[in-house]
């Protein structure tokens, strides 16, 4: 039985569990009065196990703030968080940040590597900080799974951005996380580093059966994934199934997105 079967199979667990994240009326209030924002007004959510979802809409729409609540670093002001079944929602911090550790990955859009530490280091760094010696084995497996086996040596100054990212990624799997979020991970990256960190997520989904969660607003980037959420002021609008790039433009621009460079223009798609 691997890790990851393993902690599904724990004691917090709901029974026969099929999903990897479940939100169910997940609202999100900053302040209160006449100036609160309402960056997310409800939103009801299954993500099944395995799968790789996209998460796209203007600026604004609440892309990062449901991300942030979906991966336990932020506390939503209504309804339920789960991940593979355990609620997240009431949960001391504690034991949230063990939760953290041990069953959900990170990426973020720049990098955040230790550049005192070479990759093979800083892909180390999660076991670390759960208390365990690091295991080079697992190091070595992790950094050879991005394509990285040859620069466990390097420092992240001496790596192309496209490969910083990789390192994050064999940082954020070096844990075998039940999922993986990740917010604009391609934001910083040119076209060709984009598409290789992008064809990496689909063969974590695909290899490891990993569940993987992007925010981009890259139609490219969105396109890559089995399905494509749309957030229009706090509240999913609309979804796509395994959509183009020209598909998610064209449904961006009707909710009023920017268009994007480097794509040509498209009919809107009807709904
Ligand atoms: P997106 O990722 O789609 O750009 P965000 O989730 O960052 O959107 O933000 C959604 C809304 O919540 C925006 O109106 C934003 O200004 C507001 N917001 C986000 N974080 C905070 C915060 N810490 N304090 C106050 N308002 C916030």
């Amino acid at each position: 039985m691997g890790l990851r079967d393993r902690r599904r199979a724990g004691p917090e667990q709901e029974a026969g569990h099929s999903c990897a994240v479940e939100l169910r009326g997940v609202r999100r209030q900053y302040g209160r009065g006449a100036g609160a924002v309402h960056a997310l007004r409800g939103i009801d959510l299954t993500l099944p196990h395995g799968s790789f979802t996209a998460v796209m809409g203007p600026s604004g729409s609440g892309k990062s703030t449901l991300l942030q609540c979906a991966a336990g670093l932020d506390r939503p002001t209504g309804g339920t968080v789960r991940v593979g079944g355990t609620d997240l929602t009431r949960m001391r911090e504690s034991r949230l940040t063990t939760l953290r550790r041990e069953r959900l990955g990170f990426v973020f859009q720049a990098f955040n590597l230790l550049p005192s530490l070479t990759a093979e280091q800083n892909v180390a760094l999660p076991m670390r900080l759960a208390g365990q010696r690091a295991d080079p084995r697992r190091t070595a497996e992790a950094l050879a799974r991005v394509g990285l086996g040859g620069h466990a040596g390097r420092r992240p100054g001496r790596l192309s951005g496209g490969q910083q990212q990789r390192v994050a990624i064999a940082r954020a799997l070096v844990t075998d996380p039940d999922v993986l979020f990740a917010d604009e991970p391609t934001g910083a990256l040119d076209a060709g580093s984009a598409g290789e960190v992008l064809g990496l997520l689909r063969r974590v989904v695909d290899g490891l059966g990993t569940t993987v969660v992007i925010v981009t607003h890259d139609p490219v980037a969105a396109s890559w994934a089995d399905r494509v959420l749309f957030l229009a002021d706090g509240a999913l609008a609309d979804s796509l199934e395994r959509p183009s790039p020209e598909q998610v433009a064209a449904r961006m621009a009707a909710l009023g997105g920017h268009p994007v460079a480097g794509l040509s223009p498209v009919p809107p798609v009807p709904s």
